[in-house]
């Protein structure tokens, strides 16, 4: 635990130097570098109150975002496995002490017919996700699962990176989980308060701080270099929270060369029969949400972040523009709910959370391309091994801009002649051709002759 210091953390966040308006100015202009920042600059950024000072910083995450991302937003829809659970989680509505819900595993089938659901609404990447269980949710079960999504193959759609967010394993699991070619290994503290921890994790596995803190290196000295963090938003202070989350990315990239692939930042929201979700201790507000996200992009500029649909329409357009590099659509958080019906009392009854944003894809990518966003459905980089510390590489050094562009919009323009619909299509060719003037000339050339490519039929179009 010592890379997580409380002590440490909570007097930054006491520091009456760092409320000092002046020197988080400064720190603003630093971050327009985009180098990073260190714990103690981050934490004067929470302290920010001064609106003019707040609209500097997010106008600058914006920046920051743009430099090194470009308009893209990847884009992703999560597969529930499993909501059977042996832990406790008191946030969760997949508890073991939930005796209201409905428990379903999903058999190969049911994977498969989900999958082809998911492949015909456009999707090219899938995060799968399962409740811990030693017989449900077991490595063998999950193999299976990845082959038989990658096998499902509509007219040349199909799922092309499977991220995995299940419960932590040992370095042998994770070297078996690497060898089903899954892409990012995520895994949330949820909290990386110490106390606030053991209380809302009262049994089950997961009630080990340790062994959940220290997955991420189990997983990279297993050979999985992207590996994805998050924190449960809403659980303790939201400063301390970020701060932690900072400290564990800084930890990985000092260790091990690379931070991790991705930071999520999912808040709590209600869940049947979980108490600490109706009624979070540390609700974060819009605002402060806004503030930490916008923190994050300049703490961590190479890092992904995530925003999911637990977010109501509004606020994600808001977040967008702080830093946010991929994002869900159309999601359902409950195994099977993508062929039962989206309002269907049965799913509620399944689910695991409740959403914010129940659009569809096609709605979604088409507010992202009036917002002025590529949607991107790329995958290059996981088929062309550029992960971990060759993509960090790439990043770094701002050249990841110039090979995503082609791939993404290559990506896009299949999506648009094979998923969307007449009215997304109309509004999307339109910003494509507006994103393609953008590039230099070689760049332009290269993009046309991708497009020429997915435009005859040719797909899944990369370099
Ligand atoms: N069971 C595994 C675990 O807990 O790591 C993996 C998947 S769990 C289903 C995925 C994530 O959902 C958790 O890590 C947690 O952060 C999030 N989650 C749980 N309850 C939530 C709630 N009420 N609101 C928002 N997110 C929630
Ligand atoms: Fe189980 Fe994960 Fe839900 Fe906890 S958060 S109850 S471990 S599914």
């Amino acid at each position: 635990m010592e890379f997580i210091n409380e002590e440490y953390l909570n007097s930054l966040i006491d520091d009456k130097k760092l409320f000092d308006v002046s020197y988080q100015k400064e720190i603003i202009e630093k971050s327009k570098l985009a180098k990073g920042l260190t714990l103690e600059e981050s934490a004067a950024l929470l302290n920010i109150n001064d609106p003019e000072v707040l609209n500097e910083m997010f106008h600058t995450a914006k920046e920051v975002k743009e430099k090194i991302y470009g308009n893209r937003l990847v884009l992703f829809a999560p597969l529930y496995l499993t909501n059977l659970c042996v832990n406790n989680c008191l946030y969760c509505a997949f508890r073991r002490d939930n005796k209201e819900l409905t428990r379903v595993t999903l058999s190969l089938d049911d994977i498969k017919s989900e999958t082809k659901y998911l492949v015909e609404q456009g999707h090219k990447r899938l995060l799968l996700v399962a409740g811990e269980h030693p017989k449900k949710s077991e490595l063998g079960f999950i193999g299976e699962a990845v082959k038989a999504i990658y096998n499902v193959n509509i007219n040349g759609g199909n799922i092309r990176r499977i991220n995995i967010n299940t419960a932590p394993m040992s370095i042998d699991d994770f070297k078996v989980l690497k060898s089903f070619e899954v892409g990012t290994y995520q895994c949330f503290q949820e909290t990386y308060h110490y106390d606030t921890y053991m209380k809302m994790h009262p049994s089950g596995p997961k009630k080990d701080y340790s062994y959940r803190l220290y997955a991420m290196d189990r997983a990279i000295q297993a050979g999985i270099d992207d590996v994805g963090i998050g924190a449960l938003f809403g659980l303790t202070d939201y400063k301390f929270e970020t701060l932690a989350l900072l400290s564990h990315a800084i930890y990985l990239d000092h260790t091990y060369g690379i931070g991790p692939h991705t930071i999520s930042v999912p808040r709590l929201e209600p869940a049947n029969n979980a108490p600490v979700a109706e009624k979070p201790p540390f609700a974060v507000s819009d605002d402060d949400f806004k503030k930490l996200v916008a923190i994050i992009r300049l703490a961590v500029p190479y890092t992904g972040i995530i925003l999911s649909t637990r977010e109501r329409p509004e606020l994600r357009r808001e977040v967008f523009e702080l830093g946010i590099s991929q994002i869900s659509a159309g999601s359902r958080t409950s195994p099977g709910a993508y062929k039962e019906s989206q309002d269907s009392m049965e799913e509620h009854q399944m689910e695991q959370f409740q959403l914010g944003d129940h659009r569809s894809l096609d709605q979604v990518v088409k507010d992202c391309t009036e917002l002025g966003y590529l949607p991107s459905f790329c995958t290059a980089c996981y088929r062309s091994d550029r992960t971990g510390d060759r993509f960090m590489a790439l990043a770094k050094t701002g050249k990841i801009g110039k090979l995503c562009a082609p791939n993404a919009l290559a990506t896009f323009k299949e999506y648009l002649n094979d998923f969307a619909s007449e009215e997304t299509k109309k509004t999307a060719l339109a910003a494509i051709e507006k994103f393609i003037k953008n590039e230099d000339e070689a760049l332009q050339n290269k993009i046309n002759k991708m497009i020429e490519r997915v435009d005859k039929g040719e797909r899944d179009v990369f370099f």
